[in-house]
């Protein structure tokens, strides 16, 4: 990279240009500098300032595809070893994960979790009483038997964001907050840079895309619109009451569909899982306070599963929008001209991959070949009629299921 600066001290060259710093923008910023390119990320706001900050940050390997799977258990073997790797911290924490399924579902719980174990994830099954020794609050009179990853757990969205961030910076990459891509700039079919609101033009040969939910838009601009529509998403915290014993671990309710899991040590972070059409929203803007009437609803919900919930203090709570396609699977790809990449469409998976998702994006963008895993993640398997499909469906319905 020849080291041109403008007064604004934005570089005039790059060997490949990052929009967005969540945790996907700053993952591919690192993954490309480790590889000796000239990185420059550029941030609207700040790090982490998009749904990554708004994350429940859940780590699993509980999913429905091989893909899928591969792709957490690369992420969640890489958030366990963060520290190694950047010399940054995400704040992992080791909590466990556990599902259950009812009696009429037996056979396909059976299938997910022979999936699970041939994908060498270390699943347990447990019957309801093992899992009420386990977790004495869990309510389990409607399960007949449940799944336990003890290898599951959360980290800090804002700490991994800026530990990529960091250790992007320590490889020589440049990242500018306060630093808006307006445009996309191409000659001839390619790529040559991007502009950047309030401080010029700067050329690259290459441009990521991982601006989250601004991704769709600011790709049509130079490309065919990608599939994504947006859909919101909740989350209420709870201070459990002081009686209620150890934390318990992530909890995926299929039939409630709530998730939770401990924030900190005394809370617990609770949201929905589904993305019901009617939640569909026409913008990908937040809308980030949270009505004391749905906190409270998430209570209600939860308390289904942990009883003593019912008890619990409403903390506040959030919501994002999760960028959604249409079978809930990202979109990983090069589109339009020559050199521009997207990540997209996480569909409120985004936080678990980024590991492995950036460093994979990376490799396709440094080398111009697509590396294996990211080829039934391409943009065209849409219009072809190839969408992701499960190997194993959830027990419990046939909604789709996030984070
Ligand atoms: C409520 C909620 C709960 C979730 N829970 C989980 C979970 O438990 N587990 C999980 O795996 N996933 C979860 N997700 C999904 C996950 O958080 C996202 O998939 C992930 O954070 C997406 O990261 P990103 O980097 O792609 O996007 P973002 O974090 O949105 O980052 C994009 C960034 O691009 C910036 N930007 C946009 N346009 C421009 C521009 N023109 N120029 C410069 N910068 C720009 C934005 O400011 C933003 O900071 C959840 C999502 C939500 C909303």
């Amino acid at each position: 990279m020849r080291d041109t600066v403008a007064a604004s001290g934005v570089p005039r060259t790059a060997d490949a240009v990052v929009v967005g710093g969540g945790c996907m923008g700053t993952s591919i910023a690192w993954h490309l500098a480790r590889r000796g390119l000239g990185v420059v990320l550029f941030e609207k706001s700040h790090v982490a300032a998009g749904a990554t900050g708004h994350s429940g940050a859940l780590v699993r390997q509980h999913y429905e595809t091989r893909l899928g799977i591969r792709l957490a258990r690369e992420s969640l073997t890489f958030f366990r070893r963060f520290e190694e790797e950047t010399e940054f911290s995400c704040d992992f924490r080791t909590t466990g994960f556990l599902s259950g399924t009812r009696e009429r579902d037996l056979p396909a719980f059976e299938a997910l979790f022979e999936l699970l174990r041939s994908e060498g994830v270390r699943a347990d099954r447990l019957t309801p009483s093992d899992a009420k020794t386990m977790e004495p609050q869990l309510e389990v009179s409607d399960y007949a038997a449940l799944v336990h990853d003890p290898d599951a757990g959360y980290a800090d969205p804002i700490a991994t964001a800026h530990g990529f961030a960091a250790a992007a910076v320590v490889e020589g990459a440049k990242v500018f907050d306060d630093h808006e891509v307006s445009s996309i700039e191409t000659r001839s079919g390619k790529v040559t840079g991007v502009k950047i609101h309030g401080a010029g033009l700067l050329s690259a040969e290459r441009v990521v895309l991982a601006a989250g939910n601004w991704t769709r838009d600011l790709a049509a601009t130079v490309a065919p619109r990608l599939p994504v529509r947006y859909v919101r998403g909740e989350v209420a915290i709870l201070r459990r009451p002081v009686d209620f014993g150890a934390p318990p671990r992530i909890h995926f309710d299929f039939y409630g569909n709530t998730y939770s899991r401990p924030e900190g040590e005394k809370d617990t972070l609770t949201g929905y899982m589904n993305t019901d059409p009617r939640k569909t929203m026409p913008r990908h803007e937040f809308v980030e306070s949270l009505p004391a009437v749905t906190v409270r609803d998430l209570r209600t919900r939860l308390a289904k599963r942990f009883p003593r919930m019912n008890d619990a203090q409403p903390r506040g709570g959030w919501a994002g929008a999760y960028d959604v396609t249409p079978d809930s699977y990202p979109i990983l790809d090069q589109v339009g001209p020559d050199g521009l990449f997207v990540a997209v469409g996480f569909s409120g998976h985004g936080f678990k991959l980024s590991p492995e998702v950036g460093r994979l994006l990376a490799e396709y963008a440094a080398t111009g070949k697509r590396p294996k895993p990211l080829v039934p993640l391409r943009a065209s398997r849409f219009a072809e009629k190839q969408l992701v499909h499960a190997d194993a469906p959830f027990p419990g319905g046939k909604k789709r299921r996030i984070p």
